[in-house]
This record gives C-alpha cells, structure tokens and sequence, in this order.
C-alpha cells in the first residue's frame, strides 16, 4: 500500500464525514483554553442539532473561567462505555495529537479529525481542516457550520465569540482581522454573550492570583538590553500566595508589555513539570523557537514542556530564542 501524504480537506470533504457519521467526541487540549474548549463545545452543540451523539473529553479539567460556557459542565475525562466503533474524534486547536494527552493513544487515525489553526499542523488525522491565517480554531468551526447549514443560536454564538476572544486577547493581537471583527458583530446580533465572556475570562481576578502576579513581577529579570523579559512561578509561591496554575495564563502578556521587551517567557514550575509560555511583540518568530525544544504555537505566541532545572530551562530557552534572533 502506498502511503498517501497527509493534506488539508476542504470544508466540504469534512462536512460529509460529519454527516456521515453519528457519534462524536470533542477533544480539547490539555491546559485547556477558550478556543480549544469552545470551539469543540460550538461543533458539538451543532451536531446535537443534527441528532447526532456527542461526548465532550478533556484529561484536565475545565479552568474555572471557561465553566459559564454552554454544555462545559457535561466535559469529562471520562468517555461513556458503550460508544459505537465509528465514532469520529474531532481533535480542536492542537497542532499535535500529543497536546490532547495520552487517554486517547489508543484511537486510530481513520477515526481521527484535525481541526486547528496553528503553525506546522502536523496533519495527524484522517481528515486534516487547518487553516493558519484563521485567528482562532472556533473561526475554523465556522466554516463547517456554514457548511452544515446549521443556525447559529445563542449558546453555539457564545462558544465562537469566547473563542475569537480568547485567541485576539480580547481583540488586542494582531490576529484581530476585520473580519473577526464583522463575525464577532455578526455573533452578538445572534446572541453571542459578549459581556458574560469579557467578565469570566478577563475581568475577574482572583486575589489570590493579583497577589501572585506580584511575587512573578517581583522576580523579573531582562536581558539582551532590555528586549528579554522572563520571570517563573513555582510551587512555593503558589503555597505562599493560595494561587494555583490556572491564575498564571496571562502573566506572560504583562511581562511582554513592559517598555522595550520583544519577547518575554513566564517559567511555570509546577508540580514536577516545566511548562513554558512564550510570547512575541511581533520581531521573532517563538513559535520556531518553541519548536527547537519540542512545544509549539504561532508567532506571536508559543509553548513547550522542558524536562530539566530550571535553570537549565532558562538556559535552553535563551538558546533557542538567539538562533531566533534575539
Ligand atoms: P500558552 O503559553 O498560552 O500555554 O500557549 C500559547 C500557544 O502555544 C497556544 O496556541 C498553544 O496551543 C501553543 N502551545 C503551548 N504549549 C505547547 C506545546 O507544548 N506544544 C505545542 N505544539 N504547542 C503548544
Ligand atoms: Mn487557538
């Protein structure tokens, strides 16, 4: 048998194998964030409609500003026992298969769909629908719901607009294209939340997190003239300060805005595990630089997972931002 190069399925060639089958399970990333989440919720919430069968999985467990999401209670790490052996897996915002964890090692290819808008898509499904100059994996969704022919009601409008805002950082980045901006209007006039979503995935911090954000300023350090900004979070300061990983996603953003930073790192040391989250003002491709060390990501924004010290993280991960260009 030869084996046929993984490619890009257009909008049509997915929206029959959606049709064509008749049970579903959304998977999202681990760590998992508003695009990753909603746009599997949106997909699933329009195949519902259609009468298909639809499970939610996800390893980690949903992070308390992504729980006001339509159907995000019914998430779980654990799959119904009896589902039918077609059931097609619709991996959403991952650029490698890994990123879902390992429960689900054991399901095969042919049963396997790809639907993202990362950078360097390693195209591991049977069906593979990237587009990367999408702003988030829920614009992707889009597509397929046109496709499907499917209304867009007030939940599933929720579930796209918290994606499209998640992944602009509230309309901020880059990636905020006029039209993201004329399908995140087009979502509020079908009842997409709007206010709900800025309040839950903005707006309200914990104090436990302010605090936390404190001691990670605290510790910042620059380098390269001021361009390289990184500070970490470790496992005493979440005890200090009652945090936990959840209230460090957006420190990095803070750490990037500082006068005269190009890119900055935030070093998560947490439990036994290095995470690390990059982030660009737009000079330096991180996701090339996350992609040295085995992570991976956009542009303007990147992650991996380092297996050492810290220190030897910070070390590795200066490396790779020099051979970036730094
Ligand atoms: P964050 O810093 O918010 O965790 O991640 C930023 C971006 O990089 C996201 O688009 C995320 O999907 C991607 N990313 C983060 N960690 C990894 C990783 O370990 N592997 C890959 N391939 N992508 C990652
Ligand atoms: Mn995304």
């Amino acid at each position: 048998m030869i084996e046929s190069t993984p490619r890009i399925a257009s909008a049509q060639e997915v929206v029959e194998e959606l049709r064509r089958r008749n049970s579903f399970v959304m998977v999202s990333h681990v760590k998992p964030d508003g695009d990753t989440l909603g746009s599997g919720l949106a997909l699933g919430l329009a195949l519902k409609s259609m009468g298909k069968r639809v499970a939610y999985f996800q390893q980690d467990s949903v992070p308390r500003n992504l729980r006001f999401l339509p159907e995000a209670d019914l998430v779980s790490r654990d799959l119904p026992a009896d589902l039918p052996e077609d059931t097609l897996y619709v991996f959403c915002d991952m650029s490698d298969r890994k990123r879902a964890g390992d429960l689900l090692d054991g399901v095969e290819r042919e049963n396997v769909l790809d639907i993202d808008h990362h950078l360097g898509n390693a195209l591991f499904g049977k069906l593979n629908f990237v587009i990367e100059h999408e702003c988030s994996t829920g614009t992707v969704v889009m597509h397929l719901l046109r496709g499907l022919g499917v209304p867009v009601d007030p939940p599933i409008a929720t579930c796209i607009l918290a994606t499209i805002m998640t992944d602009t950082g509230g309309f901020m980045h880059s990636n905020t294209t006029p039209e993201a901006l004329e399908l995140a209007a087009e979502l509020m006039q079908q009842g997409a939340d709007k206010e709900r979503i800025t309040e839950e995935i903005f707006l309200r911090k914990r104090v436990a997190a302010t605090k936390l954000l404190g001691r990670i300023i605290e510790a910042m350090r620059f380098a390269h003239d001021g361009r390289y900004c990184y500070s970490y979070v470790d496992d005493t300061m979440l005890e200090m300060t009652g945090a936990d990983g959840e209230d460090t996603e957006d420190v990095v953003n803070t750490l990037l805005g500082q006068e005269g930073v190009d890119v900055a790192a935030l070093f998560k040391a947490i439990e036994g595990e290095i995470r690390v989250s990059l982030r660009s003002g737009g000079r330096l491709n991180v996701q090339a630089a996350a992609q040295r060390l085995g992570g991976g990501g956009h542009f303007r924004a990147s992650g991996l997972t380092y297996h050492g010290s810290l220190m030897s993280a910070f070390e590795a991960v200066e490396a790779a931002l020099v051979a970036e260009g730094l």
